[in-house]
């Protein structure tokens, strides 16, 4: 079993309180390892490491070109762990073991390797537009980083969202607070202890585990903290909006999702059905822009059902850590009441249970809390389970019969996160596309997206973006400078206007 401290200043301490947490693996019930709480304590203790480091250390002064060398030398270390990341997120997340080898991990590496890359190549001089106005001057515009930034992140795509939070803030300069979710803070840890042997210096990187009521309410109050970056639900991204105001704090945030995916009536099934049970079925379910409502065309809608029916009774359920298995468990039992609640609803809503909606047990399993993929028809768009975000295996279909009708339903919702399009007529998919209001919309894809690309979300599914340039900016303080080109007393406009 193994055990995992905090990571501090380059160091790895136990918290102060000398307390420790357990993290189990879903598929078991087992302990994965044994992890320090981070208290407020330790939180003042990581923001002062960092402050430190931004302050005095060298890091926000290297030349970009610098730091984008460290990172990429750090890159060579990430990517030798690559296969044991895969396990203990398979362990600790129940990733299913062909996802975290396959994808998950993998994936997430390559956003350190691109951003660490794409700082390099920013604008952080930049001209301004000659203005002889109200004088002549050299107006011109630095980029420069935060400060100290704060990462809070979920317990669904953990090593994904350490690495989306801290790749970003010290690509462009700043240092950085990790908190992880408590059910999930292993991979994260394990991610500390490859760092700590880079050429990264201490201070730069701290990574905290602890509670969001303790650790992470901290981090959001604490008035050396000059930016968060917080991923998980929009109910959690309301009360960090509340608390950063304290300080006035820049905050991003990326939320919850209630995600759209539109099947038009010429959409290859061949392809849509598979790419829509991807869509819905991933990780059980349990990712924040999940396509969770399939609009099916009336005239494919029996089609369409039963297809998907088949389809998903024929995946396998099972414990993560078997390479055999297409969906691993639910994290927790908490996890696992919401969503027999919602499959409870959406029959008593008047929904038609076309397959599923019970826990399966028996054959090893009945240490962890796995869920038979779900699907709901005869969905009406205002249904509860429709509207609210269940992060669980729950598919809802709703029938439509006229792309108008598909567009305004999946635009009622209070959320904006992503959304697909299936058709074999691009111009008319991307029509489909321009309409929808989601910070990601897919044709003929579903979940993948470039790290060079902009993530986020419109409505309550968040604010600002992740990734690529637009992702580097949010990590940049914009600073003006303007260098007076007025030679004599007289002619400087203010002398004249005070009127000396
Ligand atoms: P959550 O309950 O909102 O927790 C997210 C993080 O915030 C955890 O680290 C949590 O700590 C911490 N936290 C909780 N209360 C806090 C507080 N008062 N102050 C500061 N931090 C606090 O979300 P979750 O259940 O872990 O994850 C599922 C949610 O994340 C879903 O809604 C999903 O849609 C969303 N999500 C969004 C994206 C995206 O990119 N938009 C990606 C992934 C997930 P504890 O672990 O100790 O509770
Ligand atoms: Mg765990």
């Amino acid at each position: 079993m193994r055990e995992f401290k905090l990571f501090i200043g380059g160091a790895f301490v136990d918290a102060a309180s000398g307390e420790t947490f357990e993290t189990t693996n879903p598929s078991t019930g087992e302990v994965v390892a044994t992890v320090a709480r981070g208290g407020t304590e330790d939180v003042e203790r990581a923001v002062a490491a960092a402050r430190t480091a931004f302050d005095d250390g060298p890091w926000p002064a290297m030349p970009p070109a610098e730091r984008t060398r460290i990172m990429l030398e750090a890159f060579e270390r990430i990517k030798d762990a690559e296969s044991d990341i895969a396990l203990l997120e398979a362990e600790d997340a129940g990733h299913t073991a062909r996802m975290a080898n396959l994808f998950t991990i993998p994936y997430s590496n390559e956003y350190w390797r691109h951003l660490a890359e794409l700082a390099r190549r920013l604008e952080y001089h930049e001209p301004v537009e000659d203005y002889a106005f109200p004088t002549p001057a050299w107006d011109f515009v630095l980029r420069e980083p935060f400060g100290v930034c704060a990462g809070i992140i979920p317990w669904n795509v953990p090593y994904m969202m350490a690495i989306w939070k801290i790749a970003p803030a010290i690509a462009t300069g700043n240092t950085v607070v990790l908190k992880p979710a408590t059910y999930t803070p292993a991979s994260a840890c394990a991610l500390a202890e490859i760092l700590a042997g880079t050429g990264i210096p201490p201070g730069v990187v701290n990574v905290v585990p602890g509670a969001g009521a303790a650790a992470g309410e901290a981090l959001c109050t604490d008035p050396r903290v000059d930016k968060i970056a917080f991923t998980g639900s929009t109910e959690v991204g309301r009360r960090i909006m509340q608390l950063a105001s304290g300080t006035v704090k820049k905050v991003t945030l990326e939320l919850g999702g209630k995600s759209p995916n539109i099947l038009l009536d010429d959409a290859d099934l061949e392809i849509a059905i598979p790419g829509s049970v991807w869509a819905m079925y991933m990780h059980q379910g349990q990712i924040c822009h999940a396509g969770t409502r399939l609009f099916a065309p009336a005239g494919l809608y029996d089609e369409v059902t039963a297809r998907l029916v088949e389809t998903v009774e024929g995946l396998k359920v099972g414990s993560a850590m078997d390479f055999e298995s297409d969906l691993g468990p639910l994290i927790n039992e908490t996890q696992f009441h919401t969503v027999d609640r919602y499959v409870q609803l959406g029959q008593d809503e008047g929904a038609k249970l076309l397959t599923g909606g019970h826990r399966v047990t028996g054959n090893g399993l009945d240490g962890g809390w796995f869920f038979e993929p779900t699907i709901f028809g005869e969905v009406d768009n205002s249904m509860k389970i429709a509207q609210e975000e269940i992060f669980g295996p729950v598919l809802s279909v709703v029938r439509y019969e006229s792309v108008e009708d598909a567009i305004r339903m999946a635009n009622d919702s209070i959320y904006g996160l992503g959304g697909a399009v299936w058709s074999r007529d691009i111009p008319r998919a991307l029509e489909v596309a321009r309409r929808i209001r989601t910070g990601t919309v897919w044709v003929n894809d579903y979940h993948l997206v470039s790290p060079a690309a902009p993530f986020g979300g419109y409505k309550q599914s968040g604010i600002g973006r992740e990734h690529g340039p637009w992702g580097l900016h949010e990590y940049l303080q914009t600073k003006y400078v303007r260098v007076d080109q007025v030679p004599t007393k007289d002619q400087k406009f203010w002398y004249q206007v005070i009127g000396l």
